[in-house]
């Protein structure tokens, strides 16, 4: 997008991490925002926090796996704001744990959220932003979607979907005014690992702490990304060395890459 001064941006998962600092960041360029997420608090405070911009900014409480939810909410939010340009499809959960641990409850949630919250989101608002002169979809896929990672294999199966998903809907919308980037974030530090549904509680604590201190950019440099890469409307966005480190990877050596995961794994005795 050449222009993002007076544009509207929905945010799904807008209460937190990479998502609140993502309305922070376009708040501060000029957009308004309508900001979507689970967690009342949360989007209370971001959205309070943006309108120190000066912005419009709206809070929608909605389930994005939700289908029924979802499909009202483009209502709602042209009702508030009468059009919209920017679609971030950020909302995301992860469960852990090795597959047949893993309850196939914790399975379904993770897909619910990661996966078909980014296809409601599409679904049901491209139709809007296509109505615009230029718009820009951004799905949050991971560094996850480059790599089969154990004990995640509910978050990487989706994260490998979203890539998929997102690279058909660009080829399909390649020519039109409707942009769409496929982020692929490494370590950032949020709520993510600390809100996750973990197989192993009794570790928990040292695992977000593990993640805390490895995860080493903020979200706000994350969000600064995303913002570029919806500017030069790219159609992928790697974040963090690892990430590119990982994907450069997997395309040179796919195999060994794998191998190289599964002794590590391995010599940590199954644990990652
Ligand atoms: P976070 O936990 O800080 O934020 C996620 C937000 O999503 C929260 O506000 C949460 O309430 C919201 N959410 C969860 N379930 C929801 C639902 N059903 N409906 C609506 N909102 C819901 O995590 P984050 O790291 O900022 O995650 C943002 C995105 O970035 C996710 O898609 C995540 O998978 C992806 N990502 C994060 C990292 C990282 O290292 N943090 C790495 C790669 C990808």
């Amino acid at each position: 997008m050449k222009q993002l001064q007076n544009r509207v941006a929905v945010i799904t998962g807008g209460a937190s991490g990479i998502g609140r600092a993502l309305a922070l960041e376009l708040a501060g360029r000029g957009c308004d925002l309508a900001l979507v997420d689970l967690n009342r608090a949360g989007l209370d405070e971001a959205a309070e926090r943006a309108r120190a911009s000066g912005r419009k900014v709206s809070t929608h409480i909605a389930d994005v796996a939700d289908r029924e939810r979802m499909a009202k909410l483009p209502e709602e939010v042209l009702a508030e704001h009468g059009r919209v340009h920017i679609l971030a499809n950020n909302a995301g959960v992860n469960a852990s744990g090795a597959i047949g641990e893993i309850s196939v409850e914790d399975f379904e949630w993770v897909i619910g959220i990661n996966f078909w919250g980014v296809v409601h989101g599409c679904h049901f608002f491209l139709p809007h932003l296509k109505q615009q002169d230029e718009a820009h979809i951004v799905n949050l896929s991971s560094m996850f979607g480059f790599i089969g990672v154990p004990e995640s294999a509910a978050y990487c199966s989706t994260k490998f979907a979203v890539r998929g998903f997102s690279e058909t809907l660009w080829t399909e919308l390649a020519g039109t005014g409707v942009g769409v980037t496929s982020v692929h974030p490494g370590g950032v530090k949020t709520n993510i690992v600390r809100s996750q549904r973990t197989h192993d509680p009794e570790n928990h604590a040292e695992f977000v702490d593990q993640f805390e201190k490895a995860a080493r950019m903020s979200p706000e440099a994350a969000a600064k990304r995303i913002v570029r890469a919806i500017e030069k409307n790219k159609q992928r966005q790697r974040i963090c060395a690892e990430s590119y480190l990982t994907d450069w990877l997997k395309r040179a050596l796919p195999n060994a890459t794998q191998h190289l995961m599964a002794t590590i794994y391995r010599r940590r005795g199954g644990v990652l």
